[in-house]
């Protein structure tokens, strides 16, 4: 499900954002190490693969 930008509070964590909860690599992420925003970091590869899913918003339309 595609949740508000969250990405890890540890400064070693690598520097993506996650936008959705069933993220594989979001889901390593334990409840304490959530922080809301994207805060300066890239988006996760692996959401934006869930996120492309979606055939209202295919990935061509969303690369500018
Ligand atoms: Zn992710």
């Amino acid at each position: 499900m595609r949740v508000r930008p969250y990405h890890s509070a540890r400064s070693t964590a690598a520097h993506v954002y996650h936008e959705d909860d069933d993220c594989p690599a979001g889901k390593t992420l334990a409840w304490f190490d959530k922080v809301d925003g994207s805060d300066g970091c890239e988006p996760c590869t692996m959401c934006v693969r869930t996120a492309a899913e979606c055939p209202d918003h295919p990935a061509a339309a969303a690369v500018s």
